[in-house]
């Protein structure tokens, strides 16, 4: 079926805003060139985007070039970045962290609130993203903006379709409408997407990758070049996976989250390790989680009742104290754990045929006892298939990787779809 001209316009731009995101100002013909449009349909688009708010026009007086006198100024396109602005909000066991950005990447203000919520309560959470939603769209209206999407990252599969949380069995949640519950307090219209924290943590991990290769790659990308570098030295598909309040995943294929059939891939915790092991929350025996999750180490190091009275954080500070102390029980806890991370996320990578492995979070923190256990593990299997090993890195953001990974999806939103952002 033919295109309709609309969504012909969209795509069009989606492609001048999205070249002038990548590589800054430029001039008319640059766009032309660099889009493949004429320059009349150009005209007309930066025009729609002008009336938008979201790109404007700089006279630019050239310093090199022509004699002085015989040079005219260039008109450069270029974005208005804070004409729209993107809200990130983290929910986490004990807080909801939120950060408003606008399409510069430029921070206007972060928040951690403690929600207090109860095992099996999400109002207090609900009315905790609400409030910050509430900041953000003031925040919008002074600046003469639009606030122009709410990408909320929540630790435990959601399906992102309805809004609803599937099962956070450390928040006691089963099949909670988080989206729904937001709105109705909310009191104020804007698009919101739900989406697991291991997945927008996966993708800033992969969009950082990107940098740094292009940076250090072929010499593709000058510094402040947004360009990503070129795709054969990127690695089609990454497997992501962290520890904080349980153990999360994410899998980024050609640059994009993979949810697979219902946004539920990548929980990497609940990969079994053992059919006849441990039981586990989700029903299952020996998943991954029970093995290396937060809570197990705290246990089988001795810091149980640590995590119990004070929290998992305290007791993992005192794990990393005890493994740096040299502790034997401690250094034993991690090797075994090693161990069983690298078994269990060997067989994800195998499945999906991954190129490299990122570790995030507390499997980053505790890297000098894991990383060479479970590297080990993934050396010994490509013997056979005559293939390099996977490279397994450390996550190069540390915990900003799950907000950075929310503003990245809000704002893709935007530039694959400029009309978002309404008429001045
Ligand atoms: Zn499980």
């Amino acid at each position: 079926m033919p295109a309709d001209v609309g969504t012909i316009r969209r795509h069009n731009l989606a492609l001048v805003l999205g070249c002038l995101h990548r590589r800054g100002g430029l001039a008319r013909t640059e766009l032309a060139e660099a889009t493949g449009l004429v320059h009349a349909s150009i005209t007309t688009l930066v025009g729609d985007l002008v009336a938008r708010g979201l790109v404007r026009e700089r006279k630019d007086h050239p310093t090199s070039g022509p004699p002085p006198g015989r040079g005219r100024p260039r008109t450069i396109i270029e974005i208005v970045p804070q004409r729209c602005v993107v809200l990130a909000v983290q929910i986490g066991l004990e807080s909801v962290t939120a950060t408003l950005s606008d399409l510069d990447g430029t921070s206007h203000w972060s928040t951690e609130t403690r929600h207090g919520a109860r095992y099996g309560d999400p109002e207090p959470v609900a009315a905790a993203v609400a409030a910050a939603l509430a900041r953000a769209q003031q925040f919008a209206r002074e600046a003469s903006g639009v606030l122009a999407h709410c990408v909320v990252a929540m630790a435990g599969p959601v399906d992102s379709a309805s809004g609803v949380v599937v099962a956070a069995i450390d928040f006691g949640w089963d099949h909670v409408p988080l989206l729904a519950l937001v709105s109705e307090r909310a009191g104020v219209e804007c698009a919101m997407t739900l989406v697991n924290d291991g997945s927008t943590a996966a993708l800033a991990e992969y969009r950082a990758l990107c940098t740094e290769r292009g940076r250090s790659g072929s010499g593709a990308a000058a510094p402040g070049d947004r360009e990503a570098p070129p795709r054969a030295t990127m690695p089609r598909v990454m497997v992501y996976a962290k520890a904080d309040t349980g153990v999360g995943g994410g899998i980024v294929i050609d640059g994009q989250i993979f949810g697979g059939e219902n946004g539920l891939a990548g929980e990497v915790g609940h990969v079994s390790v053992d059919h006849a092991g441990r039981a586990c929350h989700c029903g299952s025996l020996g998943c991954l989680a029970t093995y290396v999750g937060p809570d197990a180490l705290a246990a089988d190091a001795g810091l149980g009742a640590l995590a119990e009275a004070e929290g998992v954080s305290a007791a993992m500070a005192r794990l990393l104290c005890q493994a740096r102390a040299g502790e034997s029980r401690t250094v034993a806890v991690l090797e075994a754990a090693a161990e069983m991370l690298g078994s269990g996320l060997l067989s994800v990578s195998d499945v999906v045929n991954a190129g490299h492995l990122v570790l995030g979070g507390y499997f980053a923190d505790l890297s000098d006892w894991l990383l060479p256990g479970v590297t080990r593990v993934f050396n010994r299997r490509p013997v056979a298939l005559h293939l390099p090993p996977v490279p397994v890195t450390l996550g190069r953001l540390g915990r900003r990787a799950v907000l950075d990974g929310a503003l990245i999806l809000g704002f893709e939103r935007v530039l694959a779809d400029p009309t978002l952002v309404p008429l001045r």
